[in-house]
């Protein structure tokens, strides 16, 4: 075979049989109040337009049936799955896996998947796209199941913090509210609490206020350096 026939079989193949049950990939949902979620599963089989199953061999599928664990079973058209793989950045430079790692176990970093008492050095850092969020696993731990565990992370923190992202999406000047009195910094204002919350999870505020809080920032700066 020539190169360009060979490529033009890779295309065909990775079209025709681009998801094999026992896959990982990702559904997106959007919920009655608005949210868009990820959801991960396994693909279970694969199924007709009509959503029934195959009985012989599967020939040119349509949909694949997964599990999430998460919401609903859902029968999904195959071009709207999203292989997990996609939804991560995976680093193995050691120098950047390990950057500013603890001191007490000699700047190297421990896998975070399950070991017990004695976890490995880590060898990866994944990086959770949507979130930012970093998590630093071994190779053996570098697997779907574990990567789909961390992006699950980020749906329960937004599913928890629903309350705040709606008050924030109708409000958005709340996180430009006043800050405490000088010297009392232990004295919270409702905005400050909206303010660190922001800063623990900025992939979740919600666009407007996100700018909101960027002019705020910039207008603290001004006065501080007036
Ligand atoms: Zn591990």
């Amino acid at each position: 075979m020539t190169t360009s026939e060979l490529r033009l079989k890779k295309t065909v193949e990775k079209h025709y049989k681009r998801f094999m049950v026992g896959d990982w990939v990702r559904i997106t949902v959007e919920t009655e109040d608005g949210f868009t979620e990820h959801h991960y599963g396994p693909i279970e089989n694969f199924r007709k337009h009509n959503g029934n199953h195959y009985r012989r061999n599967v020939a040119q599928p349509y949909a694949a049936f997964l599990h999430p664990e998460y919401t609903r079973s859902h029968v999904v058209p195959l071009a709207e799955l999203v292989e997990e793989r996609e939804d991560f950045e995976i680093i193995t430079e050691f120098s950047i896996v390990h950057k500013d790692g603890p001191q007490h176990n000699y700047g190297v970093y421990q896998c975070l998947g399950q070991h017990g008492s004695y976890p490995p050095p880590a060898n990866v850092m994944v990086i959770h796209k949507m979130s930012g969020r970093k998590k630093r696993f071994c190779n053996a731990c570098n697997t779907a199941k574990y990567r789909v565990r961390f992006a699950e992370e980020a749906l329960h923190y937004q599913r928890n913090c629903k309350q705040t992202i709606l008050e924030l999406r109708a409000n958005p000047i709340l996180l430009a509210g006043p800050t405490a009195e000088p010297g009392r910094s232990w004295d919270e204002t409702p905005a400050d609490e909206y303010r660190s919350w922001a800063e623990t999870f900025p992939w979740l505020v919600p666009g407007p206020a996100a700018d909101m809080y960027a002019k705020w920032k910039e207008n603290q700066h001004e006065t501080a350096t007036a």
